[in-house]
């Protein structure tokens, strides 16, 4: 079947396995959703609430936590009930690497707690089913009906696998590049682990995979491989994708190419934040990333024009920013109010050269008085000239209609 759902791409969305994760469900037919992870001491309960809550507020659909010591598998309940006392209900997704099996069957609260456990078979061992770590991970997550999310990364990459693949390519008539037999143990560390996990006992209705890779290229093509090979829903995600606008762009450069082509179900944006920096900032660039592609819509879309030797003053730059934060803050309540509301759309343009167009294309427009214009900025409502701002309130003017236009 081809699934169309919330894509606006050419291509059909691929289908694959719906799996709930908590109260979200991820693959089939579900919108695309975004994810993210905290940076904080999972023992520190209160900074982890803290910051769950931050990501969640700023519009992140799931949060996954490092569990990675006794006191951490500890907090993991108290965590959970802090947040719903907050009334949040953001599935909690355990991030385990080598003694998972070991945390989540010595507390078993907070296996409870849990909607989802990421377990790495780069560093838990998946040879057979003798190997008990993971059997044992795949037996908890059973006994207490949780999804898995099968995390490969090249970087705990299953080093005996990977030598046995080289040495196959090795003794092969047409042997394929290093790079090549790498992305065919990524793909099949995570195809090889599901198998498993599956012959264990967990449906592929609780599977989830991942592939992370630092290459752009090699995320498009361990995923394109993924996607040809299975229907197991998956996570996508570029892995130490870097700080600040690199990181942004590597990631919606590979991400962008496969969502186009319907592959992923969810996306976790991995920016370094600055020191000090804000954490949230993934999350709005996971939310900017399938909003411009028309996938999704989260908040409303304010169009600006970049500016040019028309513009003298700085007075639209400033104004569209306003506007663009302060819709951002107000969102969660809006959300509530005014369902529909981010569907809206708000154009703030420097002269008359694309002011009016644009501004007729949008809900509620306005175009800025450019060098040598009357000083006067005509507003567009509906796609009608509504009124004609004078003076030197027309950036406030302008917002008290961006907020009447919302409440109306
Ligand atoms: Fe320049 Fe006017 Fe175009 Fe803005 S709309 S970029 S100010 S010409």
């Amino acid at each position: 079947p081809v699934m169309t759902g919330y894509f606006s791409s050419p291509f059909p969305r691929r289908v694959s396995v719906a799996v709930p994760v908590g109260s979200v469900k991820v693959g089939g037919n579900n919108p695309v959703v975004v994810q993210s992870m905290t940076n904080t001491d999972t023992a520190d309960i209160d900074a982890t609430v803290a910051q769950v809550a931050a990501l969640h507020k700023a519009g992140s659909e799931i949060v996954r936590i490092t569990v990675d010591r006794d006191e951490s598998a500890a907090a993991v309940p108290h965590i959970r009930e802090r947040l719903e006392r907050l009334g949040m209900d953001v599935p909690l997704v355990g991030d385990f690497h080598y003694i998972g099996h070991k945390l989540l069957s010595d507390h078993p609260a907070c296996a409870e707690a849990l909607a989802k456990y990421r377990i790495n078979p780069g560093n838990v061992g998946f040879k057979d089913k003798k190997d008990k770590q993971f059997a044992d991970i795949i037996e908890l997550a059973i006994r207490y009906d949780k999804p898995v999310r099968i995390g490969v990364n090249w970087g705990s990459l299953d080093q005996e696998l990977l030598t046995r693949l080289m040495d196959e390519n090795q003794r092969s008539l047409r042997p394929m590049g290093a790079d090549d037999v790498t992305r065919e143990a990524i793909v099949q560390s995570a195809l090889l682990s599901a198998e498993l996990a599956e012959e264990i006992g967990l449906p592929r209705e609780r599977i989830i995979l991942s592939a992370k890779v630092s290459r752009v290229q090699d995320l498009i093509a361990v995923y394109t491989m993924l996607a040809q090979r299975s229907n197991h829903a998956l996570h996508l995600g570029l892995t130490e994708a870097g700080m600040g606008t690199k990181g942004i762009v590597a990631s919606s450069a590979s991400m962008g190419i496969l969502l186009q082509q319907g592959i992923g179900d969810t996306i976790r944006i991995s920016l370094t934040p600055e020191p000090g920096g804000d954490r949230t900032r993934e999350v709005q660039v996971s939310q900017e990333l399938l909003q411009t592609m028309g996938f999704r819509q989260f908040v409303p879309i304010v169009a600006a024009c970049p500016g040019c030797g028309r513009t003298t003053s700085t007075v639209f730059q400033e104004l569209a920013q306003k506007i663009q934060a302060d819709i951002r803050k107000n969102m969660p309540v809006w959300r509530e109010k005014y369902p529909g509301v981010e569907d809206l759309k708000v154009a703030v343009m420097g002269c008359i050269v694309n002011g009016p167009g644009e501004s007729k294309h949008a809900d509620i427009g306005i175009s800025l008085p450019g060098t040598g214009e009357t000083p006067s900025a005509p507003v567009f409502i509906d796609g009608q000239k509504a009124t004609t701002l004078r003076g030197p309130n027309i950036a406030s003017d302008f917002e008290r209609m961006v907020a009447d236009y919302i409440e109306a």
